[in-house]
């Protein structure tokens, strides 16, 4: 794993506000525990405590002297954002709000599978990306969460499900890689929660070194993805920071198209993203593939045309292409295609050589499928105004 760390040093120098131990990556531990003139192997052990062994007081660490512990309660405590409320879904996947500092609530999610439970995390509260079939876009954006606040989502999720008595997902995956070293619930990440992960880039980072990291969560790298819809000088970092897998949100085949429905693509056309992402993918080897995601919406994007524009734009980019059909929520007007449209245009897609998978829509009893994740975001813009006045209305925002 990279373990380039994406931020500053923790700030020791005052203890105005105490610095959160839940949120430090392994070298930003091994810089606190500098700071006060201890040995590197106490930043593996804090961390062993905090995310293999749960514990949330300083004073629970029994193999650290007395002596220690009060000097790291004087400057750190270990602070986890709030649940604020849990739904379970018949499909037995769960769905909690989690309140973060600036005061908005995020969602996150725990899909189980056939030996694989995942948890899709979110990287923001809103989104300032505004693509136009997505419904935490709709609500404009609040915050960048902490590292603490993302990571204390896989923490959370951990603990609750461990006390629903969910069995650890299986320690090895098909192909013998190791799924996790610590087997917990949750062998897998998405970063397809609320907001865009590469808009809040140092602290996902830190947050994604944490997961992968064998002295905390020992995920492997295959097992948590990044989603983005396309931050092309982002992705052009990852590479010195994280070894995770890629995920492109595309929505559409050409130019034209994508930036009608996603909006930052007028800034970073198809031809750049599709370029930085394979740069990124090259790096990792192995022969490791994108995933490319595209959201079918009815009279949108899912005609028989787009999926051979599609087939042919993808023909040089090693990929796996994810269809997810739209999922509706009260602020759109979009439907999701047929179930003849969505299976027409796998089949040209299919046909066309790649491998597809259609993703099976979960949860939505809960409002936790895809795109259908809101919080309580305190919008910083007018956006989400904007929307519900126009909703109300009736009328086409512009
Ligand atoms: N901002 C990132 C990650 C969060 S969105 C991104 O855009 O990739 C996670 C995925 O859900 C994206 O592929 C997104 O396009 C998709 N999505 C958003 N709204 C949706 C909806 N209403 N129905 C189905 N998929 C949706
Ligand atoms: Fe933001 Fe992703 Fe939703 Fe677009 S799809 S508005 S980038 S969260």
């Amino acid at each position: 794993m990279r373990t380039q760390t994406a931020q500053a040093e923790p700030d020791m120098s005052t203890n105005e506000e105490k610095i959160n131990l839940l949120g430090l990556s392994l070298p930003k531990m091994q810089a606190f525990f500098a700071e006060l003139g201890e040995k590197p192997f106490r930043a593996s052990q804090t961390l062993k405590w905090i995310h293999q062994r749960g514990v949330v007081e300083i004073d629970d660490m029994t193999d650290i002297s007395k002596a220690l512990r009060e000097k790291m309660k004087a400057v750190a405590e270990i602070k986890l954002p709030l649940i604020t409320q849990e739904l379970r879904s018949s499909d037995g996947s769960c769905k909690w709000i989690v309140q973060v500092a600036s005061g908005s609530s995020v969602e996150m999610v725990y899909i189980p599978e056939a030996g694989r439970g995942t948890l899709c995390v979110s990287s923001q509260a809103g989104c300032s990306l505004d693509c136009s079939f997505c419904a935490t876009g709709k609500q404009g954006f609040n915050s960048n969460l902490t590292v603490a606040e993302v990571i204390g989502q896989l923490w959370w999720a951990n603990q609750k499900l461990a006390g629903f008595g969910v069995k650890p997902a299986a320690e090895w995956d098909e192909s013998g890689a190791r799924v996790a070293q610590n087997p917990r619930p949750i062998s897998n990440i998405v970063m397809m929660g609320m907001g865009e992960p590469l808009l809040n880039f140092d602290n996902v980072m830190d947050a994604l070194s944490l997961m992968m990291e064998d002295q905390a969560y020992g995920l492997s790298k295959r097992r948590v993805t990044i989603s983005t819809s396309g931050v092309v000088p982002a992705i052009d970092r990852l590479k010195d920071f994280t070894d995770a897998s890629l995920a492109i949100s595309l929505h559409a085949p050409n130019d034209e198209l994508r930036s009608q429905i996603v909006p930052i693509n007028k800034k970073y056309p198809i031809k750049e993203l599709l370029r930085a992402s394979s740069d990124y993918m090259s790096t990792l080897g192995e022969r490791r593939v994108a995933v490319i995601e595209y959201t079918l919406i009815a009279g949108v994007n899912d005609h028989r045309q787009h999926a051979r524009e599609l087939a042919e734009l993808l023909k040089n980019f090693p990929c796996k292409i994810n269809l997810i059909p739209f999922n509706p929520f009260s602020l759109s007007d979009y439907k999701r295609p047929s179930n003849s449209s969505i299976s027409n245009f796998r089949q040209i897609l299919h046909e066309a050589g790649y491998t597809v998978t259609v993703r099976t829509t979960r949860a939505d009893d809960i409002g936790a499928a895809c795109g259908q994740l809101v919080g309580e975001v305190g919008d910083n813009t007018r956006r989400s105004q904007r929307y519900a006045d126009a909703a109300a209305q009736r009328i086409t925002v512009q």
